[in-house]
């Protein structure tokens, strides 16, 4: 039996690293919602920590493209949300402020690394909230705290001024409760900047034309490998739902195979890793970061103890990890390997793509599990089984929520993963709408009170 957790708000609190005095807004389509920036995208105002000692109190001197863009269009920005560390985790504990705990039951974690944008905006504190994706850090921790988290194709949204963490796989994207919102604000933020010279220099589809009317024909992959053992019941049982909704609305059902589905999280800490290590070799404690107080005979010692303070456990260990792995003689056998399977992985997913408009599976295999529970890293990892080929391919995504779960004497909430092609965003905000048009999963609330 569950019952739903009176939550205060102060348990939650730490969603957000600091908040803000607001201002008036400007005109725009976005004037007047409430919006929270993650903390490793640059602001002006107050701080950019990206959840790490490294940079505690760092001031930007400018603001990211997307914040510079939110504001003309008319957003209040409300402050900075927690996150694990430079981006790095699933569960937002490796965060140096403190963990971020899930309104839907305090006891447990709200995903990660965006965990402080999702619980923001599922506990209401904000209308939505911007995060980062590399691996799955918008759309697992939506997932886990049971609203809209979308991640754009790669190079839609500008990563100017978002701390990067491995460059090939970041992406901005948001935190709603809803597609159309998800829809108008990434209308807003994406589009060509020529200060990101990954930025896509096409025309952008538009995202909010004919976002409410539904996809005819539309054909739903559905890959053997996204449903099984590996996933908690109650989580294939929400997912089987989904495609039963669908399959009302018209949709048929197209059964896929994605074998390389196995081999992304592996693939994923080759790459991610190997390209943090080199994007982190910044903080020496001189250019940027942390300083050690301790006198030092030279400037070695000086860069090692400065980062030995800075960093934590978790940002260490994908330091270790990159550096070996991009390491004469382990070079060939991991980076270079990891890059033929990346292709591969396109490859896969343009094959994919061929005979359906859409990949559909839960975003993660489990719902929020305990604070605490991630003692043994690969256990963490594994949360990024569904999510990380996305990234790794740089295709579209987004998780929507579509049920609940009982499991485990809360009401936990469970993320549907759609996958589209590259740029087609329009055409997977699309899919998602006629699933919420369908359903009220997103209407519902965690019991938060003042
Ligand atoms: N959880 C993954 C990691 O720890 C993904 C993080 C992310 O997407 N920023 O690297």
């Amino acid at each position: 039996m569950s019952t739903t957790q009176h939550i205060k708000k102060n348990d939650i609190y730490n969603a957000f690293h600091e908040i803000w005095e607001t201002e008036e807004p400007s005109d725009g389509v976005l004037h007047g919602l409430c919006i929270a920036i993650k903390d490793n995208i640059v602001t002006k105002k107050g701080t950019t920590t990206c959840g790490s000692k490294m940079l505690k109190g760092y001031n930007s001197p400018f603001n990211a493209t997307v914040v510079d863009r939110l504001e003309n269009a008319g957003a209040v920005l409300v402050g900075k949300t927690n996150c694990d560390e430079f981006a790095m985790g699933s569960s937002t504990e490796h965060c140096a402020w403190g963990p971020v705990k899930n309104p839907w039951d305090t006891n447990r974690v709200p995903g990660g690394s965006s965990g402080g944008s999702a619980v923001a905006v599922a506990a209401n504190l904000c209308d939505a909230a911007l995060g980062s994706d590399t691996g799955g850090s918008i759309r697992q921790p939506a997932a886990l705290c049971g609203v809209v988290g979308y991640k754009p194709t790669y190079g839609n949204v500008s990563r100017y001024g978002l701390v990067a963490f491995a460059s090939s796989l970041d992406q901005i994207g948001t935190f709603t409760h809803s597609v159309e919102d998800a829809a108008k604000i990434t209308q807003c933020i994406s589009g060509y900047d020529e200060l990101d010279s990954t930025s896509y220099p096409e025309t952008h589809p538009d995202l909010c034309e004919n976002l409410k009317n539904p996809i005819k024909h539309l054909r739903i992959g559905v890959p053997s490998q996204y449903i099984g053992s590996n996933n908690e019941t109650a989580v294939n049982d929400a997912i089987q739902d989904a495609i039963d909704t669908y399959k009302k609305l018209g949709a048929s059902i197209v059964e896929l195979e994605l074998p390389l589905t196995d081999v992304g999280i592996s693939t994923y800490y080759v790459l991610a890793p190997a390209e943090a290590s080199s994007n982190l070799a910044r903080y020496d404690g001189i250019r940027y970061g942390h300083r050690t107080d301790e006198l030092c005979s030279d400037l070695f010692e000086l860069y090692s103890k400065s980062r030995a303070e800075g960093f934590g456990d978790e940002v260490k260990r994908r330091i270790m990890l990159g550096t070996y792995v991009l390491s004469s003689g382990y070079y060939e056998a991991y980076y270079n390997n990891a890059l033929k399977i990346r292709r591969l992985i396109c490859e896969e997913y343009k094959t994919a793509f061929e005979s359906c408009d859409v990949i559909l599976g839960p975003t993660t295999p489990t719902v929020a599990f305990p604070l605490g529970s991630t003692a043994d890293p690969v256990s963490m990892y594994l949360n990024d089984v569904y999510t990380a080929n996305t990234n790794i391919a740089g295709i579209c995504g987004i998780s929507i929520p579509c049920g609940f779960s009982e499991e485990h004497g809360s009401r936990l909430p469970i993320g549907l993963h759609l996958q589209c092609a590259w740029h087609e965003d329009a055409k997977l905000l699309r899919i998602a709408q006629m699933f919420e048009s369908a359903t009220t999963f997103h209407t519902e609330r965690p019991g938060v009170i003042a």
